[in-house]
C-alpha cells in the first residue's frame, strides 16, 4: 500500500469529512487535514480525528470466532463461514428462505449495501431484510416523497445555506453531532441571516440560535401547524407558487387554520408571541430554509410532522427555488446511499420499489436471475428485530448493534438470544456480536475502497490506505464466500469498483440513478451528486479503466451528465412535476405522561462518542471525554426528586429501568428528561424507548416516552426520598 497521504473520508457521520490517511506504525493510520473537500475545508470533529484508534489489534476483532459450549472461541475462516452455511441450509430447509433475517447497516459502503440486498434475495431468496438506517431519517424519507415524489437528505449543497436569509432548524443538534457543519450556520449569521432551532432542550446549538423555540417533546407537528396558521393570517402565502407549482393546498390550509396559536401554545409551551416572530423572521427575507433531523422524524407521527415543516416551505414558496427549501440532515455515515440499493425491506437498487414489476424486470436482468424468484417487500426493522425466534429462525447481522440501538432494547436483546443462530459480521466485539454463534472480523474503512452517499446526495470515493491486517476480510468477501457455499457461484464480486459497476447498471432509470458516475469521477470531481444518468452516446467507453489509474489523453468527456447538485429547480419528481400539499393534523404521542410516568424522556447523541458507541467507547480520547450515560434533567425535578448533581437516578418506562448520574441543567424544560444513546448495560437508554412506529415509515418513537424518576441508594448512602 502507498506511503504518501491518500485523500478518504471519514468513517462515522452523513457529513462524510474529507481526510487524508498516512500509513503509521502497528497497522494504524494517521490523520491529516484535507482541506479541498468543500462539506468540511479541513476541519474534523474528535471522532474523525482519532478513528485510526479503532484499527489498533488492541480493540479490534483479529480472528472469527464461534461459539462452543457456551464460549466464543477463535476459528478458522473456513471453519466460520461453513458453520454460517451450514446453519442456513438448516433453516431454510426445514422453516422456508423466510425464516433466514438479514439486517444490514446505514454505515455500510454503496457496494455493501448493494451487494446485501442481492444477496439476501438472490442467494438466501428471502423477503426479512431491513437495516438500522430505518431509525435514522426513514421519516423524512417518507413525507420527501409524498410532497416532492423524491426523497434525498439535502436537495441542495451545504455551501447554500450561509446564502439564504433564515434556517429554521428542526430536531438537530449539529454542535455535538457533526460540528464541522456549524460552520455554514455561523457564515449565514455573519451574512445577516437568521437561525431557528426548534429543540426541548437549550442544546449548544440552539445556543447559537437567533430564536430558540422549546416545545415539549412530540409536539413539534402542532408548532408546525401554528406557524402555517400565522403564515395564512398575516397574509404571508405566496399565492402565485401555491398556484403555479402545488397541488393541495386548500386541504393542508384548512387543517392550518383549525391550529389556533393559542391553542398551539397550550399543546406545545411555545408562547403565541414566539410564534409571530419565527414567521417574522422566516417569511421577510426572499429566501428560507427548513431543515429537520431526528427530532421531528423519530416519532410515531414523523412522517406527518416532517409533512407538516415541508408545508410551511410549500405555502411560502421556499421550496425548489435557488437559496430556499426544506433539506433532512441524516445521520449515518452512509445513511443516504444506504437505502438506495436495496437492503430496506421494500426497496431495490435505484431507489426502486420492490412491489413494482418493471422495477423487478430491470434488476432482475442485472441479476441474471427469473423475476419471479425475487421475493417481495418484508418486515421493517424493528418488526424484523421483534419477530426474532419466532419465525425467523436464523440472522445474518452486517454493521449494526442493535442491543444497544433499537427501541425496547432489553426485548430485542432476548428476541437476538432466541434464534436458533445469529453470524455477525463486525469490526469488534459489539454487545451484539457477543450473542453471536459466529463473529466474522472485517476490514474497516481505511482499509478497503468504496462508496458512500453523504447527507448532500454527493457520492463518495472512500480510498483503501492501507492493507488490512492477516486474518481480517471484507463484507464483500464474506458474502462472495457464502454465496459459493450456498451454490451461487457467480454475481458476488469481492472487487468494489467491479460491485460499483453493477450497481450503475442496476440503479440505471431508477429515482437514485448512478449510472453516470465512475470511480474516475468521483476522483477527479471530488464526489458526483445522484441523479446522474449515464452518458449520452457521445461519451467515450472507458469501463475497463481503475480510478486509481491515469485517464487517457484522448479522452473527450462529451454528454457527461453533470450530477444534480439543486434538485427541483424546474420541476418536482411527481407525476406533474408539482409538489404535493399532504393535509396533516396534530395528534398525541403514541405514550403520553399520566400519573405512574408523569415525565417525558428524549434521547439523543453527546459529541464525543457515535451512535451505539460500538467503535467510539473503545478511543481512549473519547471516553475521557464522555464516559458514560447520564440523566439530563431541570432543577425542579431534581428538587422534587431530591436528587444532587451526579447522583444515581432511575428512569423507568413501561418498558425496563436505566440509571445514570444526574446532571441538573436550566437548558431542559421541566417536564422533560434528556438520556445520550450510547451505552449499554444499566445506563442503556434504549431499555426505556417505545418502539410504537410511525404507520408509513415504520419508524419507532425514539424521541419520546413516558417514564417516572425514582431515588437510587448511593454505595453506602441512604435513598433520598422524593418530595411531595
Ligand atoms: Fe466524522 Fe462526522 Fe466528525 Fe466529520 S463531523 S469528522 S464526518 S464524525
Amino acid at each position: 500500500m502507498q506511503n504518501s497521504a491518500t485523500p478518504t473520508h471519514c468513517p462515522y457521520c452523513a457529513l462524510q469529512c474529507g481526510m487524508n490517511l498516512t500509513p503509521a506504525p502497528e497497522g494504524t493510520v494517521e490523520v491529516s487535514e484535507r482541506a479541498d473537500f468543500p462539506v468540511n475545508r479541513g476541519a474534523l470533529c474528535g471522532k474523525g480525528r482519532t478513528a485510526p484508534a479503532v484499527l489498533s489489534s488492541r480493540v479490534r476483532l483479529t480472528s472469527p470466532l464461534v461459539r462452543s459450549e457456551g464460549t466464543l472461541v477463535p476459528a478458522s475462516w473456513e471453519e466460520a463461514l461453513d458453520r454460517i452455511a451450514e446453519n442456513v441450509v438448516r433453516t431454510r430447509t426445514e422453516h422456508g428462505p423466510d425464516a433466514c433475517g438479514v439486517f444490514g447497516g446505514g454505515g455500510l459502503t454503496n457496494e455493501k449495501a448493494y451487494t446485501l440486498g442481492k444477496f439476501a434475495r438472490v442467494v438466501l431468496g428471502t423477503s426479512q431484510i431491513d437495516y438500522n438506517g430505518r431509525f435514522c431519517m426513514s421519516s423524512a424519507a417518507a413525507a420527501g416523497i409524498k410532497a416532492f415524489g423524491l426523497d434525498r437528505g439535502l436537495p441542495f449543497p451545504l455551501e447554500d445555506i450561509p446564502k439564504t436569509g433564515c434556517v429554521i432548524l428542526v430536531g438537530s443538534n449539529l454542535a455535538e453531532t457533526m460540528p464541522p457543519s456549524l460552520r455554514f450556520f455561523h457564515e449565514l449569521r455573519e451574512n445577516g441571516g437568521t437561525l431557528i432551532v426548534v429543540d426541548p432542550r437549550r442544546t449548544k446549538t440552539a445556543e447559537q440560535a437567533d430564536l430558540h423555540l422549546a416545545p415539549r417533546p412530540g409536539t413539534d407537528l402542532a408548532l408546525a401547524l401554528g406557524l402555517l396558521h400565522l403564515v395564512v393570517a398575516e397574509g404571508r402565502t405566496d399565492e402565485e407558487y401555491i398556484r403555479e407549482r402545488t397541488t393541495g393546498w386548500e386541504d393542508a390550509r384548512a387543517e392550518a387554520l383549525a391550529h389556533w396559536p393559542e391553542y398551539v401554545e397550550r399543546i406545545t409551551g411555545v408562547a403565541v408571541p414566539e410564534l409571530r416572530e419565527a414567521v417574522r423572521m422566516f417569511c421577510e427575507p426572499e429566501n428560507a430554509m427548513v431543515l429537520t433531523a431526528r427530532g421531528p422524524e423519530q416519532q410515531s407521527k414523523g412522517t406527518d410532522t416532517v409533512g407538516a415543516w415541508i408545508n410551511l416551505c410549500l405555502a411560502t414558496g421556499r421550496a425548489g427555488r435557488p437559496l430556499s427549501g426544506y433539506g433532512c440532515l441524516t445521520g449515518q455515515g452512509n445513511g443516504q446511499g444506504g437505502r438506495e440499493h436495496g437492503q430496506k425491506a421494500d426497496q431495490l437498487p435505484g431507489y426502486r420499489k420492490l412491489d413494482d414489476p418493471a422495477a423487478r424486470a430491470h434488476v432482475a436482468e442485472v441479476w441474471g436471475v427469473d423475476p419471479d424468484s425475487l421475493p417481495g417487500p418484508g418486515r421493517s426493522a424493528y418488526e424484523l428485530l421483534d419477530a426474532l425466534g419466532t419465525d425467523i429462525k436464523s440472522l445474518l447481522l452486517m454493521g449494526s448493534n442493535p442491543v444497544v440501538s433499537a427501541p425496547r432494547a432489553a426485548h430485542v436483546e432476548e428476541r437476538l438470544k432466541s434464534l436458533d443462530f445469529l453470524a455477525v459480521c463486525d469490526v469488534v466485539l459489539s454487545e451484539t456480536a457477543a450473542l453471536a454463534d459466529v463473529v466474522l472480523p472485517v476490514t474497516q474503512w481505511a482499509e478497503e475502497t468504496g462508496t458512500t452517499t453523504n447527507l448532500e446526495g454527493r457520492v463518495l470515493l472512500r480510498r483503501q490506505a492501507i492493507t488490512p491486517p492477516e486474518g481480517i476480510r471484507s463484507d464483500l468477501e464474506v458474502m462472495h464466500e457464502l454465496a459459493g457455499r450456498l451454490g451461487v457461484e457467480k454475481g458476488f464480486p469481492t472487487d468494489p469498483e467491479e460491485v460499483f459497476e453493477e450497481l450503475r447498471r442496476a440503479s440505471a432509470g431508477g429515482v437514485a440513478d448512478y449510472s453516470g458516475i465512475t470511480y474516475r469521477r468521483l476522483v477527479e470531481e471530488n464526489g458526483v451528486f445522484w441523479p446522474c444518468p449515464a452518458a449520452t452516446a457521445e461519451e467515450p467507453d472507458d469501463g475497463e479503466d481503475s480510478a486509481l489509474d491515469a485517464p487517457p489523453e484522448d479522452v473527450e468527456p462529451l454528454g457527461v451528465h453533470p450530477g444534480t447538485p439543486r434538485l427541483f429547480l424546474d420541476r418536482f419528481a411527481t407525476p406533474d412535476g408539482r409538489a404535493r400539499f399532504v393535509p396533516v393534523a396534530h395528534r398525541a404521542t403514541a405514550e403520553e405522561p399520566d400519573d405512574a410516568y408523569p415525565v417525558l424522556l428524549t434521547t439523543g447523541r453527546v459529541v464525543a462518542q457515535y451512535q451505539s458507541g460500538a467503535q467510539t467507547r473503545r478511543v481512549d480520547e473519547l471516553n475521557a471525554a464522555a464516559p458514560g450515560p447520564f440523566v439530563e434533567l431541570h432543577p425542579r425535578l431534581a428538587a422534587r426528586l431530591g436528587a444532587a448533581e451526579g447522583d444515581p437516578v432511575a428512569v423507568v418506562s413501561r418498558r425496563g429501568r436505566a440509571v445514570a448520574p444526574a446532571r441538573i441543567t436550566t437548558g431542559i424544560r421541566p417536564d422533560t428528561v434528556f438520556m445520550p444513546f450510547h451505552w449499554a448495560g444499566e445506563g442503556r437508554a434504549n431499555t426505556l424507548t417505545n418502539p410504537a412506529l410511525d404507520p408509513t415509515s415504520r419508524m419507532p418513537e425514539f424521541k419520546s416516552c413516558a417514564v417516572r424518576l425514582e431515588a437510587v441508594a448511593t454505595p453506602g448512602g441512604v435513598p433520598s426520598s422524593p418530595r411531595p
